[in-house]
Formats: C-alpha cells, sequence, structure tokens
C-alpha cells in the first residue's frame, strides 16, 4: 500500500520509491530507503503534511510525497499470515515486516515504449508468454496490455504500451504513454528501439532522457542491422545516451534474457555505471530560456513531486496542452506565462523559428551527434538524402575534412587582420585627437597627465584591437550559426581525447586567439568538469590579439625578413606548449571523462540577428574587460611611472628610471637578466599583467629618448599604438618616423636579437591578465585554478624565455 495510507500510530516497511529520478533522489537521502521502518505519527485526513517517524527522526512529508512512496503495512502482514504464532513475531520485531517487504520489492513494474513497428509487443509476447497479435503496421496496440510472469527472482509485470514518435501531448496515443509514466511510474522503462531506423527512433528516446526515468535500451531487429552491414558501437552509444542499451531480435526472443537481466540491475541499482541521467544540449539560447523557466516553475516546491521539473520547463516550452494545464494551476502561471512569450519571441528573432522547432532541432542534433560518432551505415547502400548530410559528406571527410578546417582557419584570421586594419586606423585617430583635444583643453598640471596619459592613452592603446576582436568573432559567430562549428569540433575530438581534452575545448581555445577572457566564458559549453579545467587553464597559451602588437613591434625591428615565420613561430610555440600542458595536467585529475554527445545540427543560414548578437555578445566581455580592469591598471602603471619625481628630470626616460615603476623594474631586473631583458623591458612585463595589450605602449614610455626632441609622455603613448598598424610600413616609411619605428630604433640599441626573442617568447607565455586570471577564478569555482595557472605559467614562461635565449645566443 502508499505510505500515505497508513493510519496515525501505525508502522510500515518501505518496499521501494516510485517517480522520477529527482523526485527519488531527495527523498532517499531523507531516509526513506526500502527496509527501512517508518511510524505514523500523525496523518490527519485531509491534513498536509503528514508526520512520520524513521531512523530515529521525525520528519514531515506532503500527502503527494508520501502517495509515491510504497510500504508493507502490518495489517497487510497480518492479513498474509497462515502460521498463528507468528503473531507474536509480528509485534516483537520488525523482522517479519522487513522480509515481507523484500518479498515485495521482487516484484518489477516494467513499461515497454517505442516506435510502432519495432516490435513491442513481440517483445512482450515472448517476454509473457502470451499472444497478443503482431501486426507489421502501425495502430495494431491501441491500448496497454499487461503480462504477468517470473523471471530470476523477481516477478514483473510487463505492460506493452501503444507505439509513439514522440511523447507531445498531440495524438491520444502519445497522451496514454505519458500518463502511464507519469502516474502509474513503472520501475523501469524499456525502450524499444528499431535498430535499423535508429535516427527516427531516437528521437523518442530523448524524451525519455527529459523525464528522467530508468531506462534501459532493447535494440530491437538486431538482425536486420546486422545483415544490413551497418556496424553500431553500442556501448559507447550507451555510454552517451546515459542507458544500457541490449541487443535483442524480439521475433525469436535472442537477447531478451540479456535484457531482463539488465533491467533487475538498473532496478537494484547494482552497477552505478550502467546508468546515469544526462541532459540534452539544447544550444546556449534554448538551455537559457529552459532556465529562465525552470526557475520559475520550481518556485511551486510540490511541482518536483511528479515532476522533474527540467522536463515541465522543455514540455512547457514547446506549448504542450497537458503542460499548460500543470502550468495553469501554479500561483505564479502569469509570471510564467509571460516568460514563455518572452522567450518564444526572443528565440524566434534570434533563430528565425520558435522554440517549439528550435527544441525538435536540437533534439535530432543530439540523435545526430550521438550517432556519428558510434554507427557507420554500410557504404554500399549509403544514400544521402538531405542538404544537411551531403554536406557533412564532404565536410567531415576523412581526407577533407581537416584541409578544409586549416584553409577556413586560414581564412578567418587573415580576413580578421586585412579587413581590421582599417577601423583600427580610425579608432587610432580618434583615440588621439581625442588625447590632444583634452590636452589643449586642460592646464598643465598632474590631472591632465592622468586623464590624457593615463586614461585615453592606456584605454586607447586597448580600444583599438576591439576591431579585431569584433571580426574574429564575426567569424567564429558565423562559423557557429551555420552549424560548422559543431563539425570541427566533432572532426578535432579524436585528437583532443589524447590530450585529456573534449571535442568542445576547442572551440573555447580557437576564441583564445582574439581574447582569452571570452574565450574562458565559452568553457561553459563543456560538460566534463576535468576537460573544463584544463581547458580554462591551457587557453592563456593560446597567443590573443592583445599580445600581436609586441611580437610585430620586435619581430619587426630584430627580424624584418622573417616577421612572418617569427609571428607563426610564436603562435605554434603557444599550441604545442597547450597541448604539452593538457596532457601533463590531465594526468592530475581522476577520470571523470564521462563520453558526451557533441550535437550535430542541421547546416542554416545564420540570421543577421543571431550573428549580430553573438558577436557582440563576446565584443561586450571584451569591453568590459577594458572598462575595469584595464582603465583601473592604466591608472596605477600612469601612477607608478608619475611619481615621485616627476618634475626632477628633463626627460621622460630619466624621469621613469627614478619613479616607482622605475624602481620596480630595477628590483625584478636580476631574475630577468638570464633572459637578456634588462629593467625596462622588465617593467613592460610588469604592465603586462593588467593587459598584454599595455606591454607596447609602456616600452614607448620607458625607451623615449632623451635626444627626441617632442619626446613627451603624451606622445610616445599615444602614437606608440601604431605600432600595431606600421607591420607592413615598418622599414618603407623611414622618412617618416613614427612612434613605433623610434620604438624600434631605440631597442635595436640596446636589446640584443636573442633577447627579443626571448622577450616575445615570455610574452606569449607569463601569466594570464589580471582579467583572465579572474575570469579563471570565477568560473573555475575558486582562485586555485587561478593561482596555478599563474604559476606554471609563468614558470613556463621563464623556463621558454631561458632556453629560447641562450639557443639563440648560440646561433646569433
Ligand atoms: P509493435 O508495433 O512495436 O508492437 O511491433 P510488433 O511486435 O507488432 O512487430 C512489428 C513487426 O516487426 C512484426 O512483423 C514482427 O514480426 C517484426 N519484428 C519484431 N521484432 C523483430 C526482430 O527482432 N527482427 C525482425 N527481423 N523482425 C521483428
Ligand atoms: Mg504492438
Amino acid at each position: 500500500m502508499k505510505l500515505s495510507e497508513l493510519h496515525t500510530g501505525e508502522r510500515g516497511v518501505i518496499v521501494k520509491v516510485n517517480g522520477h529520478g529527482g523526485f527519488r533522489k531527495r527523498i532517499q537521502e531523507m531516509g526513506f530507503v526500502k527496509g527501512n521502518t517508518v511510524t505514523v505519527i500523525l496523518n490527519a485526513p485531509l491534513r498536509d503534511p503528514i508526520e512520520y517517524e524513521i531512523i530515529g527522526y521525525k520528519i514531515s512529508l506532503r500527502r503527494e510525497q508520501a502517495e509515491k512512496i510504497e510500504v508493507i503495512s502490518e495489517a497487510e502482514a497480518k492479513s498474509m499470515m497462515t502460521e498463528p504464532e507468528d503473531l507474536s513475531a509480528l509485534h516483537s520485531d520488525d523482522r517479519y515486516l522487513q522480509r515481507l517487504a523484500a518479498e515485495r520489492r521482487k516484484v518489477i513494474k516494467v513499461a515497454l515504449v517505442g516506435n510502432p513497428n519495432c516490435g513491442k509487443t513481440s517483445l512482450f509476447n515472448i517476454a509473457a508468454g502470451r499472444h497478443e497479435h503482431v501486426g507489421n503496421y502501425s495502430g495494431v496496440t491501441v491500448d496497454a496490455k499487461q503480462g504477468n510472469f517470473e523471471y530470476g527472482d523477481y516477478r514483473f509485470e510487463l505492460v506493452d504500451l501503444p507505439g509513439t514518435y514522440s511523447l507531445s501531448a498531440y495524438s491520444p496515443e502519445e497522451l496514454y504513454v505519458r500518463k502511464n509514466l507519469i502516474d502509474d511510474t513503472p520501475d523501469v522503462v524499456i525502450n524499444v528501439v528499431d535498430a535499423s531506423n535508429l535516427q527516427r527512433n531516437l528521437y523518442l528516446t530523448t524524451q525519455l532522457i527529459d523525464m528522467n526515468l530508468r531506462v534501459v535500451m532493447a535494440l530491437n531487429m538486431y538482425d536486420e542491422l546486422l545483415a544490413s552491414g551497418d556496424k553500431l558501437d553500442t556501448t559507447q552509444l550507451g555510454y552517451l545516451l546515459g542507458m544500457p542499451i541490449v541487443p535483442t531480435i524480439s521475433r525469436t526472443g535472442e537477447g531478451i534474457e540479456k535484457l531482463f537481466d539488465i533491467v533487475i540491475q538498473i532496478y537494484e541499482k547494482s552497477d552505478p555505471h550502467l546508468a546515469r541521467h544526462i541532459h540534452i544540449n539544447h544550444g546556449s539560447e534554448v538551455e537559457q530560456s529552459i532556465e529562465r523557466l525552470k526557475a520559475l516553475i520550481s518556485k511551486t516546491e510540490e511541482i518536483r513531486h511528479k515532476y522533474s521539473t527540467r522536463y515541465l520547463a522543455i514540455k512547457y516550452l514547446e506549448n504542450d496542452k497537458e503542460i499548460d494545464s500543470v502550468v495553469e494551476a501554479l500561483s505564479n502561471r502569469d509570471e510564467i506565462i509571460a516568460a514563455r512569450f518572452e522567450e518564444n519571441n526572443r528565440i524566434r528573432s534570434l533563430m528565425g523559428s520558435g522554440l517549439e522547432s528550435s527544441m525538435v532541432d536540437a533534439k535530432y542534433a543530439f540523435v545526430q551527434g550521438a550517432l556519428a560518432e558510434t554507427y557507420v551505415p554500410n557504404a554500399t547502400r549509403r544514400r544521402k538524402s538531405n542538404i544537411t548530410d551531403k554536406i557533412d559528406a564532404v565536410i567531415t571527410h576523412r581526407f577533407l575534412a581537416f584541409p578544409i578546417f586549416f584553409f577556413l582557419l586560414y581564412l578567418v584570421f587573415s580576413g580578421t587582420f586585412a579587413i581590421g586594419e582599417y577601423p583600427m586606423r580610425w579608432i587610432e585617430w580618434l583615440v588621439s585627437h581625442i588625447g590632444a583635444f583634452v590636452g589643449s583643453a586642460m592646464g598643465d598640471g598632474w590631472l591632465k597627465d592622468l586623464i590624457v596619459d593615463g586614461v585615453i592613452g592606456g584605454v586607447g592603446s586597448v580600444l583599438v584591437f576591439l576591431p579585431n576582436i569584433l571580426l574574429l568573432y564575426l567569424f567564429i559567430s558565423l562559423l557557429e550559426d551555420s552549424g560548422y562549428m559543431a563539425r570541427a569540433a566533432f572532426i578535432m575530438d579524436r585528437l583532443m581525447h589524447r590530450i585529456g581534452l573534449h571535442g568542445k575545448s576547442f572551440i573555447p581555445m580557437i576564441m583564445g586567439f582574439g581574447c582569452n577572457v571570452p574565450a574562458i566564458l565559452a568553457t561553459r559549453t563543456i560538460e566534463s568538469r576535468k576537460s573544463r579545467l584544463i581547458t580554462m587553464m591551457i587557453i592563456p597559451l593560446m597567443s590573443c590579439a592583445g599580445r600581436m602588437p609586441v611580437y610585430i613591434l620586435l619581430a619587426g625591428a630584430f627580424f624584418p625578413r622573417h616577421a612572418g615565420l617569427v609571428l607563426l613561430g610564436l603562435y605554434t610555440l603557444g599550441i604545442a606548449l597547450a597541448v604539452l600542458a593538457a596532457k601533463i595536467i590531465s594526468r592530475f585529475f581522476k577520470d571523470d571523462d564521462l563520453p558526451f554527445v557533441m550535437e550535430l545540427p542541421p547546416y542554416r543560414v545564420p540570421t543577421a540577428k543571431s550573428i549580430f548578437r553573438h558577436t557582440w555578445e563576446k565584443g561586450r566581455q571584451y569591453l568590459q574587460k577594458m572598462s575595469g580592469v584595464i582603465l583601473a591598471f592604466s591608472v596605477a602603471l600612469w601612477f607608478l611611472s608619475y611619481f615621485p619625481n616627476h618634475n626632477a628630470y628633463d626627460t621622460v626616460a630619466e624621469q621613469q628610471e627614478h619613479s616607482f615603476i622605475g624602481y620596480i623594474g630595477k628590483a625584478i631586473e636580476p631574475v630577468l637578466e638570464p633572459l637578456g631583458f634588462d629593467w625596462k623591458m622588465g617593467v613592460g612585463i610588469i604592465s603586462g599583467v593588467g593587459a598584454k595589450e599595455l606591454v607596447v605602449s609602456t616600452l614607448g614610455v620607458m625607451y623615449s629618448e632623451a635626444s627626441s626632441d617632442e619626446a613627451s609622455l603624451q606622445a610616445t603613448s599615444t602614437e606608440s599604438t601604431e605600432v600595431s598598424t606600421d607591420k607592413k610600413s615598418t622599414g618603407e616609411t623611414a622618412d617618416t618616423p613614427s612612434g613605433s619605428t623610434r620604438l624600434q630604433h631605440a631597442l635595436l640599441k640596446s636589446v640584443t636579437p636573442a633577447g627579443a626573442l626571448a622577450y616575445m617568447v615570455f610574452i606569449l607565455l607569463y601569466f594570464p591578465c589580471i582579467a583572465t586570471f579572474i575570469a579563471i577564478k570565477n568560473e573555475g569555482g575558486g582562485w586555485k585554478w587561478a593561482i596555478i595557472t599563474a604559476v606554471y605559467t609563468l614558470l613556463l614562461a621563464w623556463v621558454a624565455a631561458f632556453i629560447t635565449f641562450n639557443i639563440a645566443s648560440l646561433l646569433a
């Protein structure tokens, strides 16, 4: 009987807890575990909650919760008793009740769910020894048939449900199946799947996953799969879907015993690795909608008793009629209805289609991704039906995949820098004019210097990168929204696994070439915590756009003929060390490396709005970093280089030497000397802690020579930003010496080529900038990972620069 039916003062022993996974987990954590004795303290009719005592604690449950718990009561036990002497046993201890409960527990309710014609009734007949009509057309099973049988030590109550393609509330069959799953709560669901038509059959499976039930898959018609010559990795597919898969041939009965063995194991949870609850990833936009609705629906605590709230949110967003009426009964229904309306509009304007179809797409993308990893159709039989399949045949082709991928990457990066040059010039122009204007409008004094050099100069030197960053993210968004990135992640997956990462780590790493901060945030899509943390820790080795001007300045000055080669070498070094670091770091992690499906959404032309929004979203993170951390840092830097003695020397360089920053630079000089750096370069390194974009402007100030006539702090700090655009003109335009060429001359005089090379290596590798550091702390869940990253990158930078300097010195 149900626990809720026990009267005040009565005792019962728990047989089992019914309901969806989340509910069972919560209830069992409260102590309502099979075999435990519950005593009713107070169960007043019509009163909620009911008070119980279990394992020495008093606990109250809502009536709905108590209804989901099955118990055996003393009264029941008595009625089953034959021997009179047992009666005393009943009162003296719980052992008798417990034995009965254990026996009762041996009854397992199983429901068969699957598409029409996948062989459910055949399976049912074989298992239950019945002769229900089997037919090769849909609609044969109009209602549920129940059959009981014994197997092993268990008694099975098997229900053959009507066949459905989906679990939406459209057809009576679908409603019937859903009602059975939610109200009659089978202990285990057998999802019967037609192995010869996986794509369509697995769609229903994704909906069972949403419901958070205990599911075992019967991969039926396995004979047809074998005969067709198709190959399927059932073990891997089972890992990906989070459920055990048993191949069956229900026409002959092959695999059916094994199937029920697994059902028993799932029921008894004897092997925790057999099943796990996964979430189908609907893509970041739709997931955002799901989260919002889930939070609103969860405000009504009781709703969790019957439904998984995630399932409710998903179904409600799909405009499910039945869930509509569930929500109708909630106290905050108006809020929920409004939220769905808003989310639907948001998704529609972003993706061009409403939530309902976006969800369907996402589920097919999941199925597509799971099959792409596990299923190889027989080559002779393979036929490409739709456009996505045709495109995929080329893009994920064994030999073509990588060349296409690298070609696209090349296009993205060359496009970014070629197009980015123009807006970069405009911004530079604007910043220098604003600086000049403010400079002329303000009276001389430290305040003017602070505004012009500290604020405008510092932030301006970072602002020039905004076009490049936005362009890079524009291209990445285009690749993401068109569906290509998912394929890129897919083809990289195998390689990434070798270094302890996941295919999904790949996109954040590419984004890291723009700016590390949005890249760190983009790791959110990685389900495995291990992969996610490692990805975050190696992203700083991806050379962001902020490091580019240092390379251009130094490579242009010291290796003018091989500047391109040096740049390429630096990027490659970063990637190679990232791979190495990932390999080493992954050793320190426990293997939580559960496989996850990489969704393969259909290709589509991205909408302008969605591209714009996704680009902006990433660009905004960059701007935020600029407005906060960089502003503060450049003001602090200005302060340190301005005081004390800001009026005591004739030249900027001398003044710098005797400022705080000069003192700090000199203090760290001994550490940097073995790398071939002088103290001025050390100051550059310190400023790069705030943002690597600041290194060049700082060097500009440090090396401003006494001889250059108008080498005021202002002129150098703003002009030095031109370096980045002068990459092509360095050397050619020697007749019009700009800040950068002047700086290059100064550097040539005081640094050796080996030192310059080592400096670039150091800038590439050392400390992720403050903003990235904070991003790692926030996303990684604590200072620990941020600090580890900072320390290891610093050590790595020093060692790599040391090696570079010494080898280069030998060769020179
Ligand atoms: P239901 O609609 O899911 O109940 O499917 P049925 O049990 O009525 O089976 C549909 C058809 O598939 C029947 O013709 C069965 O004989 C056939 N069938 C069932 N299981 C298998 C199997 O494992 N292999 C093959 N080749 N045919 C099967
Ligand atoms: Mg049937």
